[in-house]
């Protein structure tokens, strides 16, 4: 994603109700900050949130977390979370790398990864959010019956993800390489980039799997 140094973001965010700055304080409290016992899903690298707003707005009986690493997009999102008010909706500015300092085992029932970093490189193959290492991270947060979705249009990262997913013994539920031309198409949410690549005529893959 390029980044534009968006001016005031991380003053915006210093001060916004919708952001959770103590992260690490509530781990295995989420329902505390929601004021209820309702499930915890959550979106790493959100972006500018285009889809984590959408189910927010259609799940009001499920609490959402949108993480991202870098305050110029999140602000981005935080200014669509100020126009909507959605109660179960909340962000985080963090680097997932930290994520199991922030959830208890057990604490998050599902996970969606859309349009994560490709980190071409080989020997950054391990900050891909969809690797083995992310994956074992996964498995402490989430609760029995929880899943992971992943969508994208790059290829070359779908495949790898596959056989990450397939390395660390997780089982998948649905794969395809056409989202929009397949079955799964109904009520899909689109994510920001969704909706740019699938205009350029790219297929969107998407898997969704669980330990
Ligand atoms: N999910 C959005 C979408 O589909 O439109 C944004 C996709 S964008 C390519 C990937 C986003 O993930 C960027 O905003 C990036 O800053 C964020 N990101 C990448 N690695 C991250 C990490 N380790 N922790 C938190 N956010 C991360």
């Amino acid at each position: 994603m390029r980044l534009r140094n968006v001016k005031g973001s991380r003053e915006t965010i210093a001060d916004n109700a919708y952001v959770v700055h103590d992260e690490t304080a509530f781990k295995g409290k989420w329902r505390e900050v929601f004021g209820n016992d309702h499930e915890l899903r959550v979106e790493i690298g959100m972006g500018k949130g285009r889809f984590i707003l959408e189910m927010a707005r259609l799940n009001p009986e499920v609490n959402f977390i949108g993480i991202e690493k870098y305050s110029s997009v999140l602000v981005r999102a935080i200014e669509k979370q100020e126009e909507a008010q959605l109660p179960n909706l909340k962000f985080i500015r963090m680097d997932a790398e930290y994520i199991c300092d922030v959830f208890a085992p057990g604490e998050v029932s599902y996970i969606y990864l859309n349009f994560s970093d490709p980190w071409p490189k080989d020997r950054h193959a391990k900050r891909r959010l969809t690797s083995t290492r992310f994956l074992a991270r996964y498995v402490d947060m989430l609760a029995e019956g929880g899943g992971v979705t992943f969508k994208t249009d790059n290829r070359e990262l779908f495949d790898f993800s596959l056989e990450q997913i397939e390395e660390a013994g997780w089982t998948k539920e649905i794969v395809t390489f056409d989202l929009h031309n397949s079955e799964y198409a109904e009520g899909n949410v689109m994510t920001e980039y969704e909706a740019r690549f699938s205009a350029q005529g790219n297929p969107i893959c998407m898997v969704k799997f669980h330990p």
